[in-house]
């Protein structure tokens, strides 16, 4: 999976998304990380991106020209016009369950806005899908575009090593993980649960099932309403449909 990054801070993402296990996904093969310097475009002689905005108002805004020229020049060199992310507040907040349907994607190209944003122009020309990390205002697109190839590049093929460590985590089934433990077994007066040094697997299926469970009761309740449970399990946790 290829991933292309628009930005006026390349350092800034690439120092960020080329360490532990995304490094060594790039290492295999797996994944590629580009980072497009759109500075590197402007046809201004004083290297400017940015101007203020029509109509008056603070800050500034990303100029349309170093942006479109920046893209096309991917586009000539992909031979594809890619699926094209723009990360904006005013886009649908990111899920795990868009995560994974990124991952299935061989080309993803993140533009990443800062200042007051981008001439709205370009991104009617470019953009295929507006994304937001959340619902509050950053200095700019590179974290949001780094958390999305991160949460992304996890679902892609041959990006975790375990395969299964991507099968069951929080949000599969709209249901929060079970707690981990790790050696030693007493740490700090607290013993871990002992049905996990069992090794009677059915019995360790069955408590993590339950522990998923009562967490999202606990945390995530907004979850536990669309989770996956049976007629039982809805009874036994007192979960009911409105
Ligand atoms: N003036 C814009 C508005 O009110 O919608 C906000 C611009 S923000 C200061 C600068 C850039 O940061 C945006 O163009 C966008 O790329 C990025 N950004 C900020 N918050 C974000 C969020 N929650 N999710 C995704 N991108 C965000």
């Amino acid at each position: 999976m290829h991933f292309y990054i628009l930005t006026l801070f390349p350092e800034m993402v690439l120092s960020g998304l080329t360490v532990s296990i995304l490094r060594k996904a790039a290492e295999r093969g797996a994944i590629t990380i580009e980072a497009i310097n759109i500075r590197d475009y402007t046809t201004d002689k004083h290297q400017k991106v940015d101007d203020y905005p029509y109509g008056g108002g603070a800050g500034m805004v990303m100029q349309a020209q170093p942006i479109y020229d920046a893209y096309e020049a991917l586009v000539q060199r992909l031979g594809r016009r890619p699926r094209t992310i723009y990360v904006t507040p005013q886009g649908p907040t990111f899920t795990q369950p868009m995560a994974k349907a990124l991952a299935k994607e061989e080309h993803l190209v993140f533009l990443c806005g800062h200042y007051e944003g981008i001439d709205e122009r370009v991104l009617e020309e470019i953009v295929t899908d507006y994304v937001s990390i959340g619902d509050y205002v950053l200095t700019g697109g590179e974290l949001p575009a780094m958390v999305m190839v991160d949460a992304i590049s996890r679902m892609a093929p041959g990006v975790l090593t375990n395969e299964a460590s991507g099968c069951f985590e929080s949000f599969e089934g709209n249901l929060l993980e079970y707690p981990q433990y790790s050696r030693p077994a007493s740490w700090n007066g607290k013993e871990a649960p002992s049905v996990l040094l069992s090794g009677d697997h059915e019995k360790i299926e069955r408590w993590r099932r339950e522990q998923s469970i009562l967490r999202t009761k606990k945390y995530r309740p907004d979850l536990l309403k669309r989770a996956d449970l049976t007629i039982q399990e809805k009874a036994r946790y007192g979960v009911y449909d409105d």
